[in-house]
């Protein structure tokens, strides 16, 4: 027996959930098929988190133009969906005359691209913002800002399952073939069939599109590997700095990220690599990293380290190639009603709602989108503690005694929101899906503290110890009894 929908998006990242997300404004059935256990577990999740202010991207591109839209727009909308966010503003600071050039050339490509707030600084200027930085100039930016990608695409994710649209975690697409006026796809064992498909797989679009019949596309893998330093280090970079980029390294070179909840990053790495599975960290690069790294800002140690991780770049251009590849987001020429989204790499987290804007767009084209009377844009979620004043602390601590346990020391999070994280609306029940959620295990004791207390409390939830995953079926954590 088909499900059957008026539309399906293939992908659970940051832009098949803002597709979701805005496409549920509208009177249509939709479903999102995700391979992965959880949304937010793709590329969305392993990268530097930033909202780009769109100076980087060629004038003209569709890059450049959503990538402006999506930061206009970007602190609003994390305001309606409950998302932390921060305008932190960003430095891209010069070691030499070339890279001077580069800074002046920034500031004509954002002149072009519409962005405001740039302005450029000498040293004294420089080092009023950051003492101990390194560099002879550098270019500021106002309207950078940085922001949690998991929440975002969560809470994407979550409210447009509120209104309406049915999520199907841990079911690959894989086949697709062309029925009469639309698709049949088999997905999780599940046979599914919709009019309009919506390819946003990210480092898979190209497989996708070829399953679906459009064999034009090769996606490039491009590894990032970065650092994750403690909190302790945003005292020296208490905004995001990047080099000036250099032309051909395939991303914007290694910067340090002073993240939302106050861990600095050190990275991305740019290598092409083989597999796009390919997400191991390795001492050569992670060297070269620490050593980039410390010429930006000369304070830093390694004893500040407290954890890897990397992601993959869904690159359109190979390894070598000097030409620029755009955001491909079009009806297929070849197969009608399929819609791609490909080579969505950065500024995809910043641009993804103007993504998603576009898609309608596209949607609206080829069937009637009439919006629904009871759709809700806004989505609340559940309580962050740690960004609370005492007195709003101590209100809730009054309704709901759980808000004043604390069960990860390094992150504050409390009993209440691992709670909730477990009872979460998408019915995700992993210990990643914890973390994901209210940041659990991410501090500097990487969850020596925590762990065994989360066990507990989803054996309190009914689980038996065997039952508990990592991160998917047949990944548990425990190999078996100690006494
Ligand atoms: C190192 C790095 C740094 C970055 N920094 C920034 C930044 O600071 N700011 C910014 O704006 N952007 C940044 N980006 C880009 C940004 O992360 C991506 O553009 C964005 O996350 C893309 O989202 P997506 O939903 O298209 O892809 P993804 O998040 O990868 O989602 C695609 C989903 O499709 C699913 N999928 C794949 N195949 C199938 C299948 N067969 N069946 C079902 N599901 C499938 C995957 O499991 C995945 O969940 C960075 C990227 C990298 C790699």
């Amino acid at each position: 027996m088909h499900k059957r929908y008026d539309i399906i998006i293939v992908g659970g990242g940051a832009v098949g959930c803002a597709i979701a997300y805005s496409l549920a404004r509208f009177d249509i059935s939709i479903a999102l098929l995700e391979r992965n256990p959880d949304v937010c577990m793709g590329t969305s999740g392993k990268n530097s988190a930033v909202v780009h202010a769109g100076f980087n991207n060629s004038p003209g591109s569709l890059m450049a133009r959503l990538c402006v839209e999506g930061n206009q727009g970007f602190e609003t909308l994390c305001r309606t969906l409950n998302v932390p966010y921060r305008k932190s503003g960003k430095l891209v600071v010069a070691f030499d005359c070339e890279d001077m050039n580069t800074l002046n050339g920034l500031m004509e490509n954002g002149r072009k691209n519409g962005c405001v707030g740039l302005e450029l600084l000498n040293t004294d200027r420089m080092k009023q913002l950051i003492a101990n930085i390194g560099g002879i100039g550098a270019m500021y930016s106002s309207n950078t800002g940085v922001f949690n990608p998991f929440l975002y695409t969560i809470h994407l994710a979550e409210s447009a399952l509120a209104n309406g649209v049915d999520f199907y975690l841990s079911h690959e697409v894989t086949r697709i073939s062309k029925e009469d006026g639309g698709f049949s796809v088999s997905s999780g064992g599940e046979d599914f069939s919709c009019n309009i498909l919506i390819n946003s797989a990210g480092l898979y679009a190209d497989q996708i599109s070829a399953m679906a019949g459009d064999e034009r596309y090769h996606i490039y893998p491009c590894r990032g590997q970065y650092f994750v330093l403690d909190k302790d280090a945003s005292q020296f970079a208490p905004i995001p700095i990047y080099p000036a980029p250099h032309k051909g390294v395939g991303g914007l070179g290694v910067h340090l990220t002073t993240t939302m909840d106050g861990n600095v990053l050190i990275g991305p790495s740019a290598e092409y690599v083989d597999s796009k599975e390919e997400y191991a960290s390795t001492p050569e690069v992670l060297d070269q990293l620490f050593n980039e790294a410390i010429q930006l800002l000369p304070s830093l140690n390694r004893g500040m380290i407290i954890g890897t991780y990397t992601g993959i770049r869904p690159k359109l251009i190979a390894k070598g190639e000097s030409n620029f590849g755009d955001f491909i987001i079009e009806e297929s020429k070849l197969v009608p009603g399929l819609i791609h989204l490909i080579g969505i790499e950065s500024p995809g987290l910043t641009a993804s709602m103007p993504i998603a804007r576009l898609i309608c767009k596209l949607v609206r084209e080829k069937i009637p989108l009439l919006e629904k009377s009871d759709y809700e844009p806004e989505y609340r979620g559940y309580p962050i503690t740690r960004y609370l004043t005492p007195e709003e602390l101590h209100c809730l601590v009054e309704t709901n005694p759980d808000y004043g346990e604390i069960v990860c020391r390094c992150e504050r999070i409390t009993k209440a929101e691992i709670l909730q994280a477990l009872d979460n609306p998408l019915g995700v029940r992993s210990i990643i899906g914890i973390k994901n959620r209210v940041r659990a295990t991410m501090g500097r004791c990487n969850g020596g503290y925590c762990f065994t207390r989360i066990v507990n409390m989803m054996q309190d939830d009914g689980l038996k110890p065997e039952d508990i995953i990592f991160r998917d079926k047949g990944d548990s954590p425990f190999k078996g009894k100690v006494k």
